[in-house]
């Protein structure tokens, strides 16, 4: 089904055709009737797959432009995916008079504080600062009447739960919740029908969770060689952008110290940088100024990064979820992306699960490890250190 065939006004009909959306996606398709009819929704689809429009055109559809008040509440779980919603809102509701605005941590208070005395119908934000605002008074939300959770099942993990809940619990008046997620954990589907009313349930997830479009590679590498094959991997192989994950912060600050001068036009982003650095070196990658970029899990979720061709996993994600979120990076609406994860002895019970779990079809540089009787041995073998694969944590 085409855009042009919905209901929309003539201005939001243009700024759509201007992004060069003409069809809509699989989950545009589903979603936009029950948005419209005002249900609460629970949607899953796969990484790519176009489930921010999905949300936003029919949000956008429903603000009254002459009402000077947030009308329309996204909550995300990331900074940057805060920045990335208020420009899609803008792009598609400027020109209806759709004002959006984002709120999150890092940035000056008495700016937004400002902003947000002036006009504002669409307020991003993430949990934090939105309630820091709520307490102080400068955000109201009488007259919210559409909540979007994207990337739901991350925000409703603990370390999200109690601020969602009670962001919801100020929402007194009634309105319409909007759950979406490319992943979806067994236990937080219990919380979603606690956050829902009468919801309706739309799933797109194929037996797989990944889109078919991304290609899983998987390599065993001895420790002390993996510098040199990330090496021999970014100079040999024709890659449009990489992100290369690692599980901590003090790993990216270590991986690229130890790379930048082989490999040009490389940055790093994690939580312990600046907000500033942060939202420049975002804004960079995008618009593909920076070739490698080094990143905790921060970059893992809902980052739409479409020249991204390759994702790389210097350390394996701790579980299948984040696997799926990282890898998404790649091979967005179709287009080709290539996962490679290195691995070492220690990964392997992990790593068994993980493509059991994700029915992913493992390809192999080198051996297969996962076939041979007698793992590889890294070297002598160590005592377990604690902070191998760190637990995750609020902020990668
Ligand atoms: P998801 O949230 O499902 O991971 P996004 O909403 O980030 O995916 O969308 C992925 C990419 O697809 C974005 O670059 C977006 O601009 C593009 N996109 C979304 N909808 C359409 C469409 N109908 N036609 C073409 N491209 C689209
Ligand atoms: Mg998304």
């Amino acid at each position: 089904m085409k855009f042009s065939e919905l209901n929309l006004t003539p201005d939001i009909q243009k700024a759509i055709l201007a992004l060069g959306y003409d069809d809509m996606t699989p989950i545009q398709e589903a979603t936009y009737p029950i948005i419209s009819a005002g249900h609460d929704l629970c949607a899953l689809a796969e990484t790519g797959s176009g489930k921010t429009a999905a949300c936003t055109i029919p949000l956008i559809q429903k603000i009254d432009p002459t009402i000077n008040a947030i009308q329309g509440l996204v909550v995300v779980p990331t900074r940057e995916l805060c920045i990335q919603y208020v420009n899609e809102i803008y792009k598609i509701g400027a020109s209806s008079g759709v004002l959006p605005f984002g709120v999150y941590g890092g940035f000056s208070k008495g700016i937004q504080e400002a902003k947000l005395n002036h006009e504002v119908h669409v307020l991003v934000a993430t949990p934090g600062r939105l309630i820091d605002l709520m307490y102080d008074g400068t955000v109201s939300l009488s007259q919210v009447k559409c909540v979007v959770l994207d990337e739901a099942d991350e925000l409703l993990k603990t370390g999200f739960l109690d601020d969602i809940e009670f962001i919801m619990s100020c929402i007194l008046q009634e309105h319409q919740t909007l759950l979406f997620a490319a992943t979806m954990a067994h236990d937080i589907k219990k919380l979603v029908n606690k956050t829902l009313h009468d919801p309706r349930h739309v799933s797109l997830m194929q037996e797989r969770t990944s889109p078919e479009s991304i290609e899983h590679h998987f390599q065993y590498v001895h420790p002390k060689n993996k510098r040199s094959e990330l090496l021999r991997h970014l100079t040999e192989e024709d890659m449009q952008q990489v992100l290369i994950f690692c599980n901590a912060r003090h790993k990216v600050d270590d991986l690229y110290r130890n790379i930048k001068k082989e490999v040009k036009n490389i940055e790093y982003i994690h939580a312990g940088l600046s907000q500033e650095k942060r939202s420049s070196i975002y804004r960079d990658y995008r618009k593909n100024k920076i070739r490698c970029l080094i990143a905790t899990d921060v970059a893992g979720r809902g980052l739409d990064f479409s020249n991204v061709s390759h994702v790389i996993n210097w350390d394996l994600p701790g579980d299948d979820e984040q696997y799926t979120h990282r890898t998404g990076r790649c091979g967005r609406m179709g287009k080709k992306g290539k996962a490679l994860t290195f691995l070492t002895r220690r990964d392997l019970p992990h790593l068994r699960k993980l493509i059991q779990k994700l029915k992913i079809t493992p390809l192999w540089i080198g051996k297969d490890i996962l076939q041979e009787s007698t793992p590889p041995q890294d070297g002598k073998p160590k005592k377990r250190k604690r902070n191998y694969r760190p637990s995750r944590k609020r902020k990668p």
